[in-house]
């Protein structure tokens, strides 16, 4: 199984998709609808990949992908729609595809994003601004999530404000024009970045300094191999002249990601059902439906693991039938291999509740089900058509 790409954090770009008329659709097409879905999904993937975006999820016929930069969601957008306008589709289809692309700090959660700050500070600013978004950096870094380097951004770009903005990609930019050669997360280097970046910002040119600099820090000035060579700044970048453009900022070392064995138990009923219970709210994957799993701690197998989860979280004795596929997958601090086994319960009894259910086969895009745990479903399944 291939690592999926990592995601990226802090401020990011989302693009949103679904399918207008999708339910129409269906019915209009009955079961031809699923292939449709598929090529319509793999148009858009390819999109997504050559706008150097990720394909996080998808929930029936809505996409959602994220980007380290918003040209990336845009150009992705744009492309997807010419290729889908372009796909001769059957049966004189005019498959029609809304998109949104939506910028902002979102809390990376495994392999998902939430953005709870982003509600929290809608409510604020409709008591205390009627609704209204403020428009001084100073306001806006006072909003629940919103840090100073996007309270500059947004008051540069959406207001023209002449405010310094400090993103990742900005920061590496001043660090190298300036030859600021220090550990950019120490306050004492943050502070010199900072100044530099206010230095850049031209008198009423806010919204385009804004923009250039994020711009050049994300596709000219690039962590490795700037393209220097191709810079309009690089006559007065002090970094370029000295030839230290690799050697700033410097690289710290990655420390070494932690993996865990997680085993997942496949309870299935003759009618091809799943089980699946719904994660705790709050938790990693939180509110999601997964196969009922739990980590193997040290010593124990991967059988004596499964039994034990199971009893715990089910109150069930399982028998284990067989290993159905193992999973490799990375969340954004952990790597886990996923073993799945196919598993029988006494009388095939388990006990349900408001937290449990089965996925019916071909019930896809019913329950919102983790990554991993959907691709040891696509195992099971593949296995049905054989
Ligand atoms: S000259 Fe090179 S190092 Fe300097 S800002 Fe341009 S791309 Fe970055």
């Amino acid at each position: 199984m291939s690592v999926p790409p990592p995601l990226p954090s802090g401020t990011i770009t989302f693009l949103f998709t679904d399918i207008e008329g999708s339910t129409k659709l269906l019915e209009r097409l009955g079961e031809r609808y699923e292939a449709i879905l598929d090529e319509h999904r793999r148009i858009l993937g390819e999109a997504i990949a050559a706008g150097g975006g990720v394909a996080f999820g998808t929930e029936g016929d809505a996409v959602f992908a994220v980007f380290a930069v918003p040209s990336g969601a845009v150009r992705a957008a744009v492309a997807g729609q010419r290729a889908l306008a372009d796909q001769p589709w059957p049966e004189g289809i005019d498959l029609r595809v809304r998109m949104g692309v939506h910028t902002g700090e979102a809390t990376l959660t495994g392999r998902d994003y939430v953005g709870l700050e982003v509600h929290r500070a809608a409510r604020i600013v409709v008591e205390r601004y009627g609704g209204k978004v403020p428009g001084t950096a100073e306001e806006l870094s006072a909003l629940p999530g919103i840090g100073r380097s996007t309270a500059g951004a947004i008051a540069a770009i959406a207001f023209g404000a002449d405010e310094p903005v400090l993103d990742a990609n900005v920061r590496r930019l001043v660090a190298r024009l300036f030859g600021v050669g220090g550990d950019p997360k120490t306050a004492s280097v943050r502070k010199i970045l900072w100044e530099g970046s206010a230095r850049l910002v031209a008198e009423g040119k806010g919204r385009d300094t804004a923009l250039a600099a994020m711009d050049l820090g994300a596709t000219v000035c690039l962590p490795r191999a700037p393209r220097c060579g191709e810079c309009p700044v690089r006559f007065f970048c002090v970094a370029f002249r000295a030839g230290t453009q690799e050697e700033i900022p410097p690289r710290t070392s990655r420390k070494a990601v932690p993996h865990h064995d997680v085993v997942a138990a496949l309870f299935r009923r003759p009618d091809g059902s799943l089980f699946l219970v719904r994660r705790r709210l709050g938790g990693l994957l939180g509110g999601l439906w997964a196969f009922p799993s739990g980590k193997r701690t040290p010593g124990e197998t991967l059988e004596t693991a499964l039994r034990r989860t199971v009893r715990e979280k089910l109150g069930v004795r399982a028998t284990i039938q067989r290993k159905v596929g193992v999973v490799s997958h990375a969340y954004s601090h952990y790597r886990i291999t996923l073993h799945g086994y196919l598993c029988e319960a006494p009388g095939g009894r388990i006990p349900s509740d408001a937290g449990a259910g089965w996925l019916s086969r071909g019930g896809r895009g019913r329950y919102a089900i983790p990554r991993a745990d959907r691709k040891l479903l696509e195992l099971i399944q593949q296995e049905d058509k054989l």
